[in-house]
């Protein structure tokens, strides 16, 4: 284990960290509240003072210390490790001599960039409330709606058409030229303007319209600035600095954060006056992506406060193609599980589909579900969010409360400019929307799109089911037809046992083999305590094979997700390299190694330890291994949360409390559900 992170874990009591910020209450061997992470009357929020984690059997959600103060404060690993090192009065330093000053450093400049970062938003929000070069800007603001209430809560400011006075006023706070460039409020010279250098500095931004950026805890990270009048561009944004990132920056998400997780729903927006209106009218879940299109990163940070993506991009070809792109981004940041699809029995050979068959055949095949719901808000053609909002509010609530469904939204998007009274527009529309319709895993609702089509296409809707059905065997998402042993039963109790030993033995390194799954029942109740020494070298191990050979990535993204890592350092380490490797979005201009933060170093030194001396095994092997040691994984995960699970349930019956119980059997079921479907998959990848 990695020693600082453990040691860190003994000091910090979750009980008592968790009990800052929820109302725990003692009952049997857990604590209950209610979930910090989700809207809830009745507690489903459970914290375990013997194992250290914690569980919400309402939004899913558990984990440990880290994870929770890392989604509690919204704050990445290495913030979480900085405050609970000060918490456990942990000194960073004396359990590793390495790169801790650098953190260090980098963290002062943090907080040094954060102050002047306020003293310029106060002094941009001072000059547009009383300056008198402002007038344009205030009149800029009125004709667009925007209220003084609006301009107080969003601190809204204004940057004169002056060479260098904000320069001048921040040089006289003790501030030097160099923070202030690197800060992204000045420019050394003034591009195309003929300024030559060594001149000072000059203002960033000027004759703009100011809305300051922050990040979800509320600091202000970076500005957006309107031009006033004509100029270009229209839009500029703080540069990249150590605390913008453009292409992760949500504007108002710091003020969209406590209504995301009400509503649980986030409409996201395309410019500062669309939020901020949306807000203004009570649409408070609105967050606009401004530095970027919409990114994987965005999606990260959305992911800790809902599943709900509703997506209101500008109605013109631009916006359209924003849209698609940001659904792509939407589908890559969210987790995904591997579900068993029942294939129908259609007769795909011989197109004979007549003869239907509803009842299962034993042919499952295996697809990855995204965990979240993804839709895109329908407006009137042609308007952007605020004209609407501002022009008929009705309309936009309406929108808001009944997006259109991801593939509804396809049906509309991919058949546009297309000729459906034609033959070949009717086959193109065709081509392009069945892989759509295949690719939902509900057989009802794949069913009632099918139909949908066939309306919409005024085609035969049989024909169309023989091209789908040709789809559906042909590419199975995950690469698996499987023979399905057992048949899916809406079940009860008894679905829990019987499964020990469903998983084959497979040939497994030393040290990993016997992972908790394998003790007998009665052991695993009462054994809920921290994750055993099998299960965290396993991980090790399949970390291990993982940066030897980064191609496995993708066998085992489809797998596990770092939820599924018991394990502090290893989850993270697993969240770093899986954000570098599985997606392929980021381009490695550096070794990824670099990304990992100094505490982590440790950790992969030993991962890679354990694997050194199989370097030399062939791929086909090394590819079942990785997948093999991914089921395994989540299998222990699964095991773990069925033992939590059940124990819930086990009080929950003594006192009688029947919704909870309810609740409770929802989630073993989908629990013992996830399991088969491993249990399934294990010996077909073996
Ligand atoms: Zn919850």
């Amino acid at each position: 284990m990695s020693s600082l992170i453990e040691t860190i874990k003994a000091k910090v009591d979750l009980v008592e960290e968790i009990g800052l910020v929820v109302a725990l209450r003692k009952s049997g061997r857990s604590y209950t509240g209610l979930c910090p992470f989700h809207n809830e009357r009745t507690p489903s929020f459970h914290v375990f003072a013997e194992s250290q984690t914690w569980y919400c059997f309402g939004c899913k959600e558990s984990g440990d210390v880290f994870t929770f103060v890392e989604k509690q404060q919204g704050v990445e690993f290495q913030d979480a490790l900085l405050y609970l090192a000060e918490k456990a009065g942990v000194s960073l330093d004396e359990h590793s001599g390495r790169d801790f000053q650098e953190d260090r450093e980098i963290h002062a400049q943090k907080e040094r960039l954060r102050k002047l970062n306020e003293d310029a938003l106060l002094w941009f929000h001072q000059a547009l409330l009383r300056s008198r070069e402002a007038a344009e800007a205030r009149a800029y603001l009125q004709e667009r709606g925007i209220s003084s209430e609006s301009v107080m809560a969003f601190s809204l400011g204004y940057a004169p058409d002056r060479r260098d006075s904000l320069c001048t006023y921040l040089l006289a706070q003790g501030y030097t030229e160099r923070e202030l460039i690197s800060g992204g409020l000045a420019r050394e010279s003034e591009q195309g303007l003929g300024e030559p250098r060594g001149q000072g500095v000059f203002d960033y931004f000027r004759n703009r319209l100011i809305f300051p950026i922050r990040d979800t805890r509320g600091k202000v990270i970076g500005f957006g600035g309107r031009i006033l009048g004509e100029g270009q561009p229209k839009y500029l944004n703080s540069p990249q600095t150590l605390l913008f990132e453009k292409s992760a920056v949500l504007y108002a998400l710091d003020m969209a954060r406590e209504a995301i997780k009400q509503e649980q729903q986030v409409i996201i927006v395309e410019g500062y006056v669309d939020a901020i209106i949306a807000h203004q009218y009570g649409t408070k879940q609105t967050v606009a992506c401004i530095g970027s299109a919409i990114t994987e990163k965005h999606i990260r940070q959305l992911k800790k406060l809902t599943r709900q993506v509703t997506l209101a991009l500008d109605p013109d070809d631009a916006g359209v193609a924003a849209t698609e792109h940001g659904i792509q981004e939407a589908l890559k940041g969210f987790d995904r599980t591997i579900v068993p699809a029942p294939l129908p029995a259609g007769n795909q050979a011989s197109g004979r589909s007549a003869r239907r068959n509803h009842e299962p055949q034993g042919i499952i095949r295996l697809e990855e579900q995204i965990d979240a719901e993804i839709n895109v808000l329908q407006l009137p053609p042609g308007e952007d969010p605020d004209e609407v909002i501002r022009r008929d509010f009705a309309i936009w609530e309406h929108a808001v409360k009944h997006p259109l469904p991801l593939i509804d939204y396809y049906f509309v998007a991919r058949t546009a400019g297309l000729n459906l009274r034609e033959p070949a527009g009717q086959a193109e529309a065709a081509k392009r929307l069945l892989p759509v319709v295949a690719a939902i895993s509900d057989r009802a609702r794949r069913d009632a799109y099918l139909h949908q089509l066939a309306r919409k296409l005024r085609m035969d809707e049989r024909s169309l089911n023989d091209d789908l059905m040709r789809i559906l065997h042909r590419a199975p998402v995950a690469g698996t037809i499987a023979r399905f042993s057992e048949r899916f039963t809406a079940g009860g109790r008894k679905e829990l046992s019987g499964r020990e030993g469903a998983a084959s033995e497979t040939a497994y390194p030393a040290g990993a083999t016997k992972g908790v799954e394998n003790q007998p029942e009665a052991t695993r109740i009462a054994g809920f305590d921290r994750p055993g020494r099998d299960k965290l070298q396993l991980e090790d191990y399949l970390l291990g094979l993982l940066l030897h050979h980064p191609e496995l990535s993708k066998e085992v993204c489809a797998i596990i997700n770092d939820g599924d890592f018991a394990g502090t350092d290893t989850r993270e380490l697993y969240r770093i390299f899986n954000s570098t490797y599985q997606r392929g979005s980021t381009p490695l201009s550096q070794p990824w190694e670099m990304l990992v933060p100094a505490a982590l170093q440790e950790t992969v030194e030993r991962v890679r330890r354990r694997v050194e001396q199989k370097s030399s095994a062939d791929m086909a092997s090394l590819m079942k291994e990785a997948r093999q040691g991914a089921f395994r994984l989540k299998r222990a995960r699964l095991l773990q949360s069925e033992t939590e699970l059940r124990f819930l349930l086990k009080e929950a019956e003594e006192v009688g409390d029947a919704t909870t119980e309810r609740l409770l059997w929802h989630r073993v079921m989908d629990v013992a559900r996830e399991l088969r479907t491993i249990d399934t998959a294990m010996p077909l990848h073996g």
